[in-house]
């Protein structure tokens, strides 16, 4: 078996946030936290698109107790600007009638997408609704949301990595990180 150097720096990224390690030990902690909440209980993981999707397959590969999963897409930003308005682009497969709800999520940022995500889904009468975020900037709330199961509070910075993307790029970066501002103008390696 080869050892692997896992965090190779991307030519376009100033500097990591967070590391590849600091993010799976928390993903564990997290899955172990869920495991202990929703034993004996099926709940559904509902992933956001597309951010989540890499938190969301490590989440499930940890946690152990038998769930599902689903998916919803929203979108509200437009390159590293949130239009305010929240679109839903694809909604979930299944009824969530009666069901243990984790929701899914990279980044709370103003709250709004998973302000309305709550909305939206309450009327659909689940047994129960929580939030899993793994990113967190609480200094640029417009909607009061509290993830139950936050992973790490960050500066009201813009980040990518780890499923974040700037215009769709870096989302298959296994860390969180910040970009050089020449990245912004186009001129990205
Ligand atoms: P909110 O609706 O809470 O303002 O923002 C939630 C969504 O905005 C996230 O799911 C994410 O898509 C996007 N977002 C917020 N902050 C960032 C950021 O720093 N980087 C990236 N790439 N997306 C962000």
């Amino acid at each position: 078996m080869t050892t692997q150097n896992t965090t190779a720096m991307h030519p376009d990224i100033e500097r990591v946030l967070i590391s590849e390690e600091d993010i799976q030990a928390k993903i564990a902690e997290i899955a172990a936290k869920i495991d202990r909440d929703y034993e004996n209980r099926t709940p559904v993981l509902i992933g956001i698109l597309k951010g989540s999707v890499l938190f969301l397959s490590d989440l499930l590969k940890r946690v152990t107790i038998d769930c599902s999963i689903d998916f919803m897409c929203v979108s509200s930003y437009e390159g590293d600007k949130s239009t305010g308005v929240v679109r839903l682009i694809l909604d979930l497969r299944e009824s969530i009638e009666g069901k243990d709800i984790l929701l899914v999520e990279d980044i709370i940022d103003t709250g709004l997408t998973l302000g309305y995500l709550r909305q939206n889904l309450m009327t659909r009468k689940p047994r129960s609704l929580e939030i899993v975020s793994l990113l967190d900037k609480p200094d640029t709330r417009k909607v009061t949301i509290e993830a139950k199961y936050p992973g790490f509070q960050i500066p009201n910075e813009f980040v990518v990595g780890f499923g974040l993307d700037y215009n769709e790029r870096y989302r298959n970066l296994p860390y969180i990180g910040v970009l050089k501002p020449a990245a912004y103008a186009g001129e990205g390696a």
